[in-house]
């Protein structure tokens, strides 16, 4: 899981989500939370995949 891209809120960057791991929600869905990927940046991504 590492081609999922996402929006980090600490640098504001849209960019590859960093070592990211796919979690099942209560609700069926599924969600890739990782962190971001830019140099130096220690910002966490979370988004929605399906
Ligand atoms: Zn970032």
């Amino acid at each position: 899981m590492s081609n999922v891209e996402g929006f980090c809120l600490k640098c504001k960057t849209y960019g590859p989500i960093k070592d990211g791991k796919e979690i099942k929600m209560a609700n069926g869905r599924t969600r890739c939370a990782g962190f971001c990927s830019q140099d130096g940046c220690t910002g966490k991504i979370s988004k929605i995949i399906s």
